[in-house]
């Protein structure tokens, strides 16, 4: 018996590659969808819900903007830029100095 390559073994290896390739790609897409329903069911859970006492909380109006308050610790909830707005325009430069606190050092380190 002689040990040569048969071009069916060239076939079969070719192939196997291919199934192997695919298997990653329904993996790496079952992954990414397992991800996206991770994030869903994250974001269901805690939508709404006070960061430190889990409690549900509502939204009110606050000097004409809506923000979100919880009435078991009294919290309250700004989302993007409701801050700036309740504080109107920033006249001594606090909201800049309490902002930069808690931007990462590489951002701030700009002079
Ligand atoms: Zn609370």
């Amino acid at each position: 018996m002689s040990q040569e390559h048969s071009p069916n073994a060239d076939e079969e290896a070719y192939f196997q590659k291919l199934a192997e390739e695919q298997k990653a790609k329904l993996r790496a897409t079952l992954e990414s969808e397992q991800a996206e329903e991770d994030s869903r069911k994250l974001r269901e859970m805690h939508w709404m819900h006070c960061a430190k006492c889990g409690n549900e909380m509502a939204t009110v109006n606050y000097r004409g903007v809506a923000i979100e308050r919880c009435f078991n610790c009294g919290g309250v909830y700004l989302d993007d830029g409701e801050l700036e707005k309740l504080a109107g325009e920033d006249r001594s430069g606090v909201l800049k100095t309490i902002g930069s606190l808690f931007r990462s050092k590489t951002d701030s380190e700009t002079t």
